[in-house]
């Protein structure tokens, strides 16, 4: 057997997938993919293919095209990959609630889930907590940067198979830090009208273009807030998000005598794949710039302007309601972004999509994944008829 880690990496082709190629690129003899998928980009995918040879490829969107040999096609892919023998660690960087049903599966199978796909939790957070506390269960280490942040200024608390998915002890409160994306500033009118490239230019964070919509709106930091509240257990009046537009913080732990520990660096998504792999160790490594204080300042907070950003308001409350309502917001926000994203929607109109969604499906149940897949298509249907 080698003595090197065996990860899956779900949604190899997205920008997560790339920055995980880059991550196990400089520690070859630490880490090996043996397992690769993407949804549609079959090109991508045949590169990554060529470069790590994994003993699988799946690409759930196959199209009509022959697959290469040996390629494996469909949402079952996905799941498959998430189990497979020589995976220790899936690295779910899939978009969307697409990825919610491989997180259980590696979870179920006993892997380390190295979490960028934070929709798992909004979605299916209670059916994940239970996965992990199960008997065999394996654990959900997340990738997001602010809840590495959170998980690093916990160290030594948590123990080293991750978090359990419960109350930590000594913990007052957790200050998520948004950078507030390009409309910080912006009058309420002029977002709601604001254009597709307006959304996709973030003053600091490269990603995929849903996250960064999503960044736009500040509907990730509700996905967050949410994220935040499955991972580590917290009530939600004991999570506060704060705008630092310099993304140098990338969050905060408040303890109940009184002190605080933030994680800061650089913005950049190489070091928390790599810690997500290597916690609770760190592994030297070169991905991330060096920090220079005094170049970085001044670091600034300011509070978050609801009145602008109704969205993060609407997903915090649909947390708080619990049930469905979670995975309502969540599809309800991918099926209004996709349409933004498309032309057929104005951007005040991703807001004004999910409380309609709220307001006719958020008291559905969300007791198992059925439920939760029936109340995600329902948000989708009466999003994509929202005028
Ligand atoms: P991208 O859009 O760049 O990549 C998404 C990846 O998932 C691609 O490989 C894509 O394949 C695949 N994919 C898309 N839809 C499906 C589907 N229905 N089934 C299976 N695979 C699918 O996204 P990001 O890398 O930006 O984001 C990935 C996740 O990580 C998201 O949950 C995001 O919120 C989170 N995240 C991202 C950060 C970032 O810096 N980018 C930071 C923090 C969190 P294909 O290329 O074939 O379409
Ligand atoms: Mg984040």
């Amino acid at each position: 057997m080698s003595a090197s880690t065996g990860i899956a990496l779900l949604g190899a082709t997205g920008s997560i997938g790339e920055t995980a190629q880059r991550v196990v690129a400089r520690h070859p003899d630490r880490f090996r993919f043996v397992a690769l998928t993407a949804n549609g980009n079959r090109d991508g995918l045949q590169a990554a293919a060529d470069r790590w040879a994994p003993g699988f490829v799946g690409l759930v969107e196959p199209g009509t095209a022959p697959l290469p040999a040996g390629w494996h096609a469909g949402a079952a892919a996905l799941v498959d990959a998430a189990q497979h023998p020589e995976a220790a660690v899936v690295l779910n960087a899939v978009v969307g609630a697409a990825g919610l049903e491989a997180t259980l599966a590696g979870v179920r199978a006993g892997k380390r889930v190295a979490l960028a796909n934070k929709e798992s939790l909004v979605v299916g957070g209670p059916l994940v907590q239970a996965a992990v506390r199960a008997p065999g269960g394996g654990a959900v280490i997340p990738v997001d940067s602010e809840h590495s942040a959170l998980l690093q200024c916990l160290a030594g608390r948590i123990g080293g198979d991750g978090p359990g998915l419960l109350p930590v002890a000594g913990v007052r409160r957790m200050v998520v830090t948004a950078s507030g994306g390009p409309f910080r500033t912006w009058e309420p009118a002029r977002i709601a009208a604001a254009t597709r490239a307006d959304a996709l230019n973030h003053p600091t964070w490269s990603m995929g273009r849903k996250i960064t919509v999503d960044s736009a709106s500040l509907a990730n930091k509700a996905l967050e807030v949410i994220e935040a509240h499955v991972l580590f257990g917290i009530p939600y009046d004991r999570i506060e998000v704060v705008v630092h537009p310099q993304s140098i913080v990338h969050s905060m732990v408040e303890f109940e005598d009184g002190s605080v520990i933030a994680q800061l660096g650089v913005p950049s998504m190489e070091l928390p794949v790599l810690y997500a792999l290597t916690y609770p160790d760190r592994l030297a490594d070169s991905g991330v710039p060096t920090f220079d204080p005094v170049a970085a300042s001044p670091l600034t907070f300011e509070p978050v302007r609801h009145d602008a950003f109704p969205t993060l308001g609407l997903g915090i409350s649909a947390g708080r309601r619990g049930g469905a309502a979670p995975a309502v917001f969540n599809a309800a926000n991918e099926a209004a972004v996709a349409r933004f994203l498309a032309g057929d929607l104005a951007f005040g109109g991703i807001p004004a999509a999910i409380e309609a969604a709220l307001a006719h499906h958020g008291d559905r149940p969300g007791d198992d994944l059925a439920s939760l897949l029936a109340a995600d298509a329902a948000a989708r249907a009466l999003v994509s008829e929202f005028r």
